[in-house]
């Protein structure tokens, strides 16, 4: 049974076919944590979230993220008070003496709550909540994630790639910016110069993910292969466990038209193609990808064919199908 590494759409999207062609109980899915901040003193952890939420039937499917039908009384009022007290509603990344300092896991990724510029549900906060006071605890990430998962009645294994922070900087003309700061508050238009993954050098990955990892084929879903997969291979080990197992890729692309969201920016920047024959060059440890039937990117690892737009359940089957036939046939 697979192991998939996930950010916070792709992967989500194909999950909802997960039930009727592999059996969740014996699947992992390993999620990025290199977009998750702290956010006025609370771990937020996206990607994580939405596989949970995902996995829950919770999560909103308008947006992506966040939970179904949540109210955001909390967040709105954050902003309201914070236009009263005239304090701005930019991202207020801390300093860096701050981003240092306090529990561990949120340095270099700290935001102050003032305009909180993350949309922040009520009932995700709570989960936020929850979430950071057992790491204040002395509970690990990946211990937390396994017990969130169970309250939520999750059948799948849920793992974050690491219980050490690693932040996704955008280095742009203006300066750095974490992010989510580029593409939350920003949304995305700033040029980009490079991206770099503070804190990936001193990160690994966890005893549970390698071995999720090492013991298992993996899927890697339609992922942006800079800022949700490109953190998991900065961490040590992460990328020769990937180069032992069978590992399977969802192209995010159509030859160079991109589904959505700022991967195309960001490959160009960090010297890839923004292509699917990019993202080929950028996992080489792949065995071979699934592609959409309208993408004739010639590559030199096998390749199977597919509508690979998914937004109904019977796309997230048969994108499933089509990459349990690639691992098949690997
Ligand atoms: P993020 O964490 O929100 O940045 O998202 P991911 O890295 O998980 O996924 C983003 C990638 O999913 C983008 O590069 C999109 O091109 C791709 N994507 C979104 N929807 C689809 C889809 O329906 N089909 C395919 N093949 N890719 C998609």
């Amino acid at each position: 049974m697979p192991t998939f590494l996930s950010g916070g759409t792709g992967t989500p999207k194909l999950l909802r076919g997960l039930d009727s062609v592999f059996d969740p109980t014996e699947t992992t899915i390993v999620a990025n944590t290199g977009d998750d901040v702290e956010l006025g003193g609370l771990l937020v952890c996206p990607d994580l979230d939405t596989v949970l939420y995902e996995r829950a039937g919770e999560l909103d499917r308008g947006t992506w993220w966040g939970r179904d039908g949540d109210t955001a009384s909390t967040h709105d009022e954050l902003r309201r008070l914070s236009d009263r007290l005239d304090v701005g509603s930019e991202p207020r990344y801390l300093d860096d003496t701050a981003q240092v300092e306090g529990r561990e896991i949120a340095r270099w990724r700290r935001f102050s709550a003032i305009g909180e510029f993350m949309h922040i549900g009520d009932l995700d906060r709570a989960v936020h909540v929850l979430r950071t006071s057992l790491i204040d605890d002395g509970e690990r990430l990946t211990t937390v994630t396994i017990r969130l998962a169970d309250a939520f009645d999750v059948t799948v294994d849920v793992l974050p790639m690491s219980d050490d922070p690693v932040a996704s900087i955008i280095h742009t003309p203006a300066g750095l910016q974490h992010f989510q700061a580029f593409w939350v508050a920003n949304r995305g238009k700033p040029a980009v110069d490079a991206v770099d993954f503070r804190g990936g050098e001193e990160a690994s990955a966890t005893p549970e993910v390698l071995d999720a990892i090492r013991n298992r084929p993996v899927i890697i879903g339609p992922s942006n292969p800079v800022t949700s997969i490109g953190p998991m291979l900065e961490l040590d080990g992460f990328e020769d466990a990937l180069a032992e197992t069978t590992v399977v890729a969802v192209s995010p692309f159509i030859e160079d038209q991109v589904f959505s969201g700022p991967a195309a920016k960001l490959m160009a920047a960090v010297g890839y193609s923004p292509s699917t024959a990019g993202v080929a060059a950028a996992y080489p440890f792949a065995d071979a990808f699934v592609l959409d039937e309208a993408d004739s990117t010639d590559l030199d690892r096998p390749v199977i064919r597919t509508d690979t737009s998914i937004s109904t359940g019977e796309d997230a089957e048969r994108v499933l199908q089509a990459s349990k036939r690639a691992l098949e046939g690997v």
